[in-house]
């Protein structure tokens, strides 16, 4: 069993974060926070989809104003998800300037690299002060794109003194990991509570990621947000972000994630909330959705009838899964396996609560249907995708369905 490397819990609006709670999975929205109804319901619809953190840039003034009207809008819509503002350059004005809007969030992201060259530390601790007077946390996120230049500068200097210099990769790592920490005491030396930092160091390459992060993580014991920036598109963000995280998940690093797909044209902005999800489900760190197991096929299955089946019977579930949470408590854990033929479909049927085999090219039409390991039926016919529907709701009822309260 993972062991968590061992934090302070920071309380986020109702949601604590750190190494004795569930890792968090949060997300941000891409719409102009300035417009409230849009983004009101771009949060929802995250929220909705299991995001249990939600942030928004807040980079003007308008922005700022809509915050309030944002967090108003989701109230009235029963969504309770803390609210995340994300500051640039401009945060310590913003945050004294639009009070309610400092009042209504939840937490504040400041990245140290983009408070004001001039007078940065002035800046930070402003923005720090405002975190104190509200009792709000601040993630201090060090991004590599926007690194403090004049700590950057320092590191390489010193390092092209040494005899032997280091790779400029390498000192680049130990400026951003500098960058948070200096942040933090500095945070902290102003008045925060050490219980109201989280730290992340986001970097757009996996290698870089796991080396900041194990880094960061052996040197202080704030919890830690992680994430590839920019991450890309598609299967590359998704894979990416995924062979990232794990490595670090499993070493016990991390208290919240967040996967920073880049959406498709048209596409969902949730996308990123399921690969979260899916991350830390496949690891075995949380459970959210049933699991359908389903073979990849191969030319056994010249049809491509079992793929639909098994697309149909993902479908039902994530359909069915806000009302099934309500009514069923741990249907989450249950696992399902829709598998192509008989070489490997009944083995596998038999390890999942409830699984159906279906007949591969040549073999008898019909399909097992596994419950708990034992055979329960045969299917046969056209309508066996819905019979085994059916099969699955009755089964989600029995096993998770609450005991009725005697009048
Ligand atoms: S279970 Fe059957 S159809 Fe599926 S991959 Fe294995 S051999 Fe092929």
């Amino acid at each position: 069993m993972t062991v968590r490397r061992s934090t302070p819990t920071v309380d986020v609006g109702g949601v604590p974060v750190g190494s004795a709670q569930p890792v968090v999975v949060q997300s941000m929205t891409n719409t102009d926070t300035a417009d409230a109804d849009a983004t009101a319901l771009q949060v929802a619809r995250l929220a909705h989809a299991g995001s249990e953190l939600v942030r928004v840039t807040v980079n003007n003034d308008a922005a700022a104003a809509a915050v309030p009207m944002i967090v108003a809008k989701l109230r009235d819509l029963g969504v309770g998800v803390p609210v995340i503002g994300d500051f640039h350059y401009n945060g310590h004005q913003l945050l004294v300037e639009h009070p309610d809007a400092a009042r209504a969030l939840a937490k504040y992201r400041i990245n140290p690299g983009n408070v004001g060259a001039k007078r940065r530390d002035e800046n930070f601790a402003t923005i720090v002060r405002v975190a104190i007077d509200n009792a709000k946390p601040v993630r201090i996120g060090v991004n590599w794109g926007s690194l403090d230049q004049a700590l950057l500068t320092e590191l390489m200097d010193a390092n092209a003194r040494l005899a032997e210099p280091r790779d400029s990769r390498d000192v680049m790592i130990e400026a951003m990991v500098q960058s948070a920490l200096r942040s933090a005491e500095l945070a902290e030396a102003t008045g925060l509570g050490h219980d109201r930092i989280i730290l992340s160091a986001k970097v757009s390459r996996v290698r870089d990621l796991v080396d900041v992060c194990r880094l960061l993580a052996a040197r202080c014991d704030y919890p830690l947000h992680l994430g590839l920036t920019e991450a890309g598109m598609a299967m590359k963000g998704v894979v990416a972000s995924t062979a990232g995280l794990a490595i670090l998940l499993e070493e016990g690093i991390g208290d919240t994630i967040r996967v920073s797909l880049t959406p498709a044209p048209g596409g969902e902005r949730e996308e990123e909330v399921r690969v979260a999800q899916q991350i830390l489900q496949s690891m075995g760190l949380r459970s959210f959705l049933p699991q359908v197991s389903a073979c990849p096929g191969c030319g056994r299955t010249t049809s491509t009838f079992f793929q639909e089946m098994a697309e149909q019977i993902q479908g039902h579930i994530r359909a069915r899964m806000p009302a099934w949470r309500e009514d069923y408590p741990g249907v989450e854990n249950l696992t399902v396996a829709v598998m192509g033929c008989v070489v490997n479909g009944p083995g596998e049927s038999k390890h999942a609560d409830i699984g159906i085999s279906l007949p591969g090219t040549f073999e008898e039409p019909v399909a097992p249907v596994f419950v708990d390991g034992r055979l329960d039926r045969t299917l046969r016919g056209e309508g066996l995708v819905d019979e085994f529907i059916g099969l699955l709701e009755a089964y989600v009822d029995r096993r998770y369905g609450r005991v009725a309260t005697p009048a």
